[in-house]
């Protein structure tokens, strides 16, 4: 299994896999995920992986960015220009 953060657009905006050896990892990560106002789901790696996931923010602002989470993170961040 894995969670997801998904933003209020719809977007997946953290994926992490339920690994039983990053629990506390993963916890912290969620609960920063909570703090920011998105929705975590526990969802199956396949989900993650299939095209029904949608990675990314498609909001029309700039949503926040995730901060310090380039570890683990499935997403290269783009800077604006
Ligand atoms: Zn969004």
């Amino acid at each position: 299994m894995a969670y997801i953060a998904r933003c209020k657009c719809g977007g997946v905006v953290m994926a992490t896999v339920d690994n039983p050896d990053h629990q506390k990892e993963n916890a912290k990560e969620i609960a920063r995920c909570v703090r920011d106002g998105l929705t975590i789901e526990r969802v199956s790696v396949e989900y993650v992986r299939s095209k029904e996931c949608v990675l990314g923010c498609v909001c029309p602002k700039e949503p926040k960015t995730t901060k310090n989470s380039d570890q683990g993170s499935l997403f290269v961040r783009q800077e604006a220009p």
